[in-house]
């Protein structure tokens, strides 16, 4: 049996539809957005994670 492990998968980009949207009229929202527009145009996906974990925690949180 000749099992290859592959070292380099798929590359995995989140879906769009993934991301949270910014509820209107919230300063958390915005900023956070932005962060996250920030963070996507350097690359940094990691960054871009945590917006989208807070953006959607956040209001989790509020318990609205
Ligand atoms: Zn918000």
């Amino acid at each position: 049996m000749d099992v290859k492990t592959t070292m380099s998968g798929p590359v995995d980009l989140p879906p769009p539809m993934f991301e949270p949207a910014p509820v209107a009229g919230c300063d958390v929202c915005a900023v956070l957005k932005r962060d996250r527009e920030t963070a996507r145009s350097k690359g940094d996906l990691s960054k871009v994670t945590d917006c989208n974990v807070e953006m959607r925690s956040h209001h989790l949180a509020d318990g609205r």
